[in-house]
Formats: C-alpha cells, structure tokens, sequence
C-alpha cells in the first residue's frame, strides 16, 4: 500500500523557491562587482539584523560555533576557567567551551521547557566560574529574569545561544540582546544562508572593537596584527542573500507560529507530550519537539505513513564519544546526575515538520496520523 501522502521534514530547496530570482540577481550583482569578503554588504546586513534585535552592535562571523567561541577566547579568563552549559543542547554549545580551552559544567534542564533549569544554576557556580552560556533551543526563550539575576550576583558574562532563536522574544525583548548574542545562519536555521554563516550581537563597544578585529587575524589595520585572532569573516554573497531573506523573517517566524499553533489544536494531548507554552515567550518554533515513551515506533510509524520526522537529539553530548575522550584527558569527572534528563529527554523527544514548506493541511494529516498511534 502507498502511503496517502507524502510530507517531508524539511526541503532546502523548497524553502528556498521564494527567493531564486533575489538571490540570482544578487548573485550577478556580486559577481560583477568582484569584491567577496567583508564588503558593503556584510556592513548593510550587520547593520540590518542590529535594528531588527534593537541591538547596540552586531558582527557577521563564520559560523554559529565561531559566533560561541570567539567571546570566550577574546575574555582573557585564567586557563583553569569554567563555563555553565546546558547539558540539553546541540554538541557545538559545548565544543565551543572546550576549543576555547576552559572547562563546561553541565547543568540539567527543566522537564516542561527542555531549557537549562535556572534553580540548578547557582549550586554549579564557584570561584572559577566566569561565563553562562544558555541556550534558546527550539526557538524556545529561556526564563531570563532568575538567569540574569545570577549572572548580575556572580559578576558572570551571559552568552546566549541564539542558532535556533531568530526573532524571539521574552517579554517582548528579542533574544540575544540580554547578553552576548551568538547566532547561526547555516542553511537550516529559521533565518538560513546558502552556506555557513553565523554573527554576534555585542552591547559593549570594546567588545566590540576587539571581536571585529579578532574575527580578520587580530587585525584593525591591513597587515598590523594586535590579537592573535582567528579567519572568520562573512562573505560578500551570503551577506547578500542574508539581507533578502531577513526581509522575510518576520513572515517565516508567522508561518511557524501558525502551523505550530495548529499542532497544539489538533494533537491529543493524551497521546503525545506537548511542547511547554507560556504567553510572555515570542517562540519562533525553530523545532517542534513532542516526546513519546515509544518514540522511535512511533517515528516509524509515520514513516510509513509518508510522514519524515528527525531527532534533535539522539545522544546527549555527555554521552558522545567526543566528550568522554576530552574529559578523561583533562582528568574532569562527568558527574552522571548532570544528564539524566537531558537523557530522558533525547530518548522520547521527536520533531515533527514545522517548515514553511508546509501547509496547513500538512499539519493536520500529521496530526490525526499522530492521534491514529496505538501506543
Ligand atoms: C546550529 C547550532 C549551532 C552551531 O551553528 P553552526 O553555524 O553550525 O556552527 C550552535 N548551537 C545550536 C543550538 C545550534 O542549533
């Protein structure tokens, strides 16, 4: 029997239909123009994306891991440093800790949100605590006021990790702009380029000298190095694509917003566990995560229907063989309670399709394939 329909996860090239004839004029525009690095269009959409958060600065990096890890290395912390992290989270949070050299202390998430828990917060903090790096995942944003109240405690930097949160708000203030703000552009993300890209929000304007230096070799002026820095600039031509799809965002973020809300409307809740709500949060639904005790049937399930789900995530980072190695020779001890239910969260957690690319109608035939599960 074939499937009645066929709905995909996500389509890169779908999602991308709406802009062909922009991105294609853009691309001669460019072309002809022949200047391909750090140009006036990285100038114009960093300039862009500040107005749009109603941030004081914003610098195009290379990626979304840069975007993480360049304040870390740029902070002049002791090497023996250590930095809070979700231990519910995308591997590249933690890796950016580690590649800056300092030490990640796991810290659980709440059940309902999925988001680092704050009253689990301050028993982590000690003399070598400097940064907190909370993530905004699922395009969820995290309860700042008890984050913002120890980071102000504690004399701690706030970074947050924004790669799934463009265009979120918490009490009507967009992510990314109570700390330092890394984002992710890659293709994916809900505001996507056609290759890698990521950027960083900053209010302080040192920081903010000294980042925009670090990001082109530790160079303010052309062949005088200050910092030791690194090469991660944003091209010319995904700045430019960036630029037309921003315009957009605030389309894509009502998209998602209606298909998730459709979700909420037509699936049992007794069935699956819905996603957490709450009205003082702007979500943007990068992901829309429900958990099941039989998730993996229950993602085959609707595969068979015609219905492709994904994970985010399989395996925890402290499970990954990545961390275990880097730990053991560090000689730092994972302490197993850090996981528990960032574990239990990865093994019944799936993300059901949530893209522009669908249709309402799309939403519904999920759903009442979802209520049809006998679980
Ligand atoms: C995608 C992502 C990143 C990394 O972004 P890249 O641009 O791929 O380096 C970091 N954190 C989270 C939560 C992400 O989803």
């Amino acid at each position: 029997m074939s499937p009645i329909r066929s709905v995909d996860y996500e389509n890169l090239a779908g999602l991308n239909a709406p802009f062909k004839a922009a991105f294609e004029s853009e691309f001669s525009r460019l072309l002809e123009k022949g200047w391909f690095i750090l140009g006036e269009q990285v100038t114009a959409f960093e300039n862009e994306f500040a107005n749009f958060l109603g941030a004081e600065h914003f610098l195009g990096l290379a990626s979304g891991l840069d975007a993480l890890e360049i304040p870390l290395k740029v902070m002049d912390y002791p090497d023996d440093s250590e930095v809070i992290v979700p231990s519910n989270t995308y591997i590249a949070t933690i890796n950016a800790v580690l590649n800056a050299g300092f030490k990640p202390v796991f810290v659980e998430p709440d059940i309902h949100t999925y988001l680092i828990d704050p009253a689990k917060i301050e028993e982590k903090i000690n003399e070598k605590t400097r940064a907190i790096i909370i993530v905004h995942l699922y395009g969820k944003p995290c309860e700042m006021d008890p984050i913002l109240a120890l980071c102000k405690k504690y004399r701690l930097t706030l970074i947050e990790d924004c790669a799934q949160s463009h265009g979120a708000t918490y009490n009507g203030k967009q992510t990314g702009t109570f700390g330092i703000g890394a984002f992710s552009f890659y293709p994916t993300k809900n505001l996507g380029a056609l290759g890698d890209a990521g950027g960083i929000s900053i209010a302080d304007q040192s920081l903010f000298e000294k980042i925009k230096a670090w990001r082109n070799y530790g160079s303010r002026v052309k062949y005088q190095n200050e910092y030791v820095g690194d090469n991660s600039r944003l091209d010319e031509i995904q700045a430019g694509f960036l630029r037309i799809k921003l315009a957009a965002l605030n389309s894509i973020t009502a998209h998602k917003r209606k298909l998730a809300q459709l979700y909420h409307t037509e699936l049992d809740p007794n069935k699956v566990i819905l996603p957490h709500q709450a009205g003082h949060l702007g979500e943007v639904h990068h992901i829309f995560p429900i958990r099941h005790p039989k998730r993996n049937e229950l993602k085959q399930y609707l595969l068979d229907k015609g219905i492709r789900t994904e994970i985010h995530y399989p395996i925890v980072p402290c499970d990954q063989k990545s961390i275990h190695d880097i730990f053991s020779k560090k000689g730092w001890k994972l302490q197993a309670e850090d996981f528990v239910l960032a574990r239990e969260i990865h093994s019944t957690i799936l993300s059901l399709p949530v893209s522009t690319i669908h249709s309402e109608d799309d939403i519904r035939y999920v759903a009442a394939t979802i209520n049809s599960f006998a679980s």
